[in-house]
């Protein structure tokens, strides 16, 4: 029962330790998961930077009049092979995915589609072109951009990556994106119309309506920037912006004033292009820059979450352990001995005092136990011993040691029943002192008593065969109970008892032998079944009675033997 409450307790404590060494191993599963899926954002955001590029410059090929100079259709092929990457994370990581991926894969998948009508149109001059392709490559090139950042969107600011300093960078990463989306639809925009000679109808709104989206998100940057304790990253996000609203941005003014007045463009085409590419490649810098960060926010997420679970791991082990010892412990430190204790108790309460224990060789309350056990059994063994000699003495002559009354009666009773019983015979002697009374009289109690004393040890020398018993019947009368013997044999053994008892010549003035003496009377008889004992006693008191008459210091046979 104890047991099992220990057991208990110690698999409550180690089932919280567990449980939060489980919890620890969600979030290194989280954080492995930001790990990969901030891999993942960042080559969408290359992907969809590389995509724009390539979409500006398209836009513009397709809109200038003559042959693309070669080294413009190299830029392109460059920024379609370094799209080969974003296009097989799209086929396989992304595969089958739902919402932004397959918004992404579907926008992508049309302006793949697209690549080849705009190759077919750049072959041919700019009068042979269908004259509404540009748009439509620009539209689809832009949904796309818009649907990678809506996927990267999912991807980093999901419900699964909840720590703040990844999100913080991640939105940044994102406003990036938007930001060089938007200066590249506006420069691609105002270079087409440098290129075409003038801005088409609605074109400078057009232009005008991305510049207030970038406003939008450099407010935006700029509210993340001064969250950030992180002066790098703020020198970057200062760059770009001085980058993309200074110098690039008084050209472009100088352009669209010219390009609203109707008249041409105040900087040749090339100029404007190349006046955009700081601002771009400041743009793209800072990327380089976040996309460190949030690498590094997800590293040490997956770090710190590692060490966690190994702390957590580590705890749990400790507490499955010392549940364990304390259980190992509390079995064989105390209920092993309590057990044993008890069942000691129980032998000795049966009364088997000869159980076999050694002491706990320890200093504690079970070793006190023990040593109780150890005190109750040499108590018991006392008791008994004293016990057995109580018993001795309720069936001995006190004063001399021979048989008394009680365990005479007994043993008369059974070896009646025995002789009865295997047909044998058996003799009394009853022995009474002669003149007995005179003895006391003449030399005291005390010499009365040591005479008895000395006729008790004669008779019981005489009476040691297996089976012979020496009785005190009382008084001064003796009785000796002889198995097997007939009457002539009990005859010459009473007759050789008296004259060793005159022989001891213990002075009796007043006898007339002049020395202590008995008389004895003898019967043997092969008892009938359920014979009285006083029967039989009666048969060698009445024999004695005719060895006294007779004149004393001699032995008579009962007439019945
Ligand atoms: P008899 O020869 O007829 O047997 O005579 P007796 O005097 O021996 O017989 P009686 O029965 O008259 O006396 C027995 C005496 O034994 C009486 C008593 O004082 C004495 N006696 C009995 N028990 C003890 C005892 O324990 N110690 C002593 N000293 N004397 C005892
Ligand atoms: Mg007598
Ligand atoms: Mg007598």
């Amino acid at each position: 029962m104890m047991l099992a409450l220990v057991a208990l307790l110690v698999a409550l404590a180690c089932a919280a330790t567990l449980r939060g060494a489980f919890s620890s191993f969600l979030l290194v599963r989280e954080s492995a998961l930001t790990l990969e899926v901030n891999e993942l954002v960042d080559l969408i955001l290359q992907g969809a930077q590389n995509l724009a590029f390539e979409r500006g410059r398209s836009n513009v090929l397709l809109r200038a009049a003559g042959p693309a100079p070669a080294v413009q259709l190299e830029f392109l092929a460059a920024r379609r092979a370094a799209a080969a990457s974003l296009e097989g994370a799209l086929a396989s990581r992304l595969a089958g995915g739902q919402g932004a991926a397959e918004r992404a894969r579907r926008s992508y998948g049309e302006l793949r589609a697209l690549r080849g009508e705009v190759d077919a149109a750049l072959a041919r001059p700019l009068a042979a072109r269908d004259p509404a392709l540009a748009a439509r490559w620009f539209e689809t090139a832009s949904a796309a951009v818009a649907d990678l950042g809506s996927l990267a969107t999912a991807l980093s600011l999901g419900p699964g990556q909840r720590d703040l300093g990844f999100r913080s960078y991640s939105r940044l990463k994102i406003a990036v994106l938007a930001l060089r989306d938007s200066l590249g639809i506006e420069a691609s925009r105002i270079a087409a119309s440098v290129a075409a000679g003038r801005a088409p109808d609605g074109e400078l709104l057009e232009i005008m309506r991305f510049r207030g989206r970038s406003e939008a998100l450099w407010e935006l940057a700029e509210r993340e920037r001064s969250g950030l304790d992180d002066p790098e990253a703020q020198a970057a996000i200062d760059a770009a912006r001085s980058a993309c609203l200074g110098a690039f941005r008084s050209l472009e003014e100088r352009v669209l004033a010219s390009l609203r007045s109707g008249a041409g463009s105040p900087v040749p085409l090339e100029e404007l292009t190349s006046a955009s590419v700081p601002a771009l490649d400041s743009l793209a810098s800072l990327m380089g820059v976040l996309a460190d960060r949030t690498a590094a926010e997800a590293s040490r997420l997956h770090a710190s979450s590692l060490r966690r679970l190994a702390a957590d791991l580590l705890l749990a082990l400790l507490a499955l352990a010392s549940g364990a010892a304390a259980l190992l412990v509390l079995t064989r430190r105390l209920l092993n001995p309590m057990r044993h204790v008890a069942i000691l108790l129980n032998e000795l309460a049966r009364g088997h005092l000869d159980i076999a224990f050694e002491p706990l060789s320890r200093d504690d309350e079970m070793a006190r136990a023990y040593e109780a056990v150890a005190w109750l059994r040499s108590g018991l063994v006392e008791r008994q011993r004293l016990l057995e000699r109580l018993e001795e003495l309720s069936r001995s002559d006190g004063l001399t040691g021979l048989a008394n009354r009680r365990r005479l009666d007994e043993l008369v009773a059974e070896e009646l029943r025995r002789a009865a019983r295997q047909e044998q015979r058996l003799a009394l002697v009853m022995i009474d002192i002669d003149r007995f009374k005179r003895y006391n009289d003449r030399y005291g109690h005390l010499a009365g008593d040591e005479c008895l004393r000395r006729v008790a040890r004669t008779l019981a020398e005489r009476a040691r065969r297996p089976g012979e018993l020496a009785a005190r019947y009382g008084g001064e009368e003796f009785l000796a109970l002889l198995p097997g013997l007939a009457a002539d044999r009990a005859l010459r053994w009473a007759e050789a008892l008296r004259r060793e008892i005159e022989a001891l010549g213990i002075e009796h003035e007043d006898s007339e032998a002049g020395v202590v003496t008995v008389s004895c009377g003898v019967a043997s008889l092969v008892p009938p079944r359920g014979l009285a004992p006083e029967a039989a006693l009666e048969l060698a008191d009445r024999a004695l009675y005719r060895a006294k008459a007779a004149g004393r210091n001699r032995v008579a046979l009962s007439e019945e033997s």
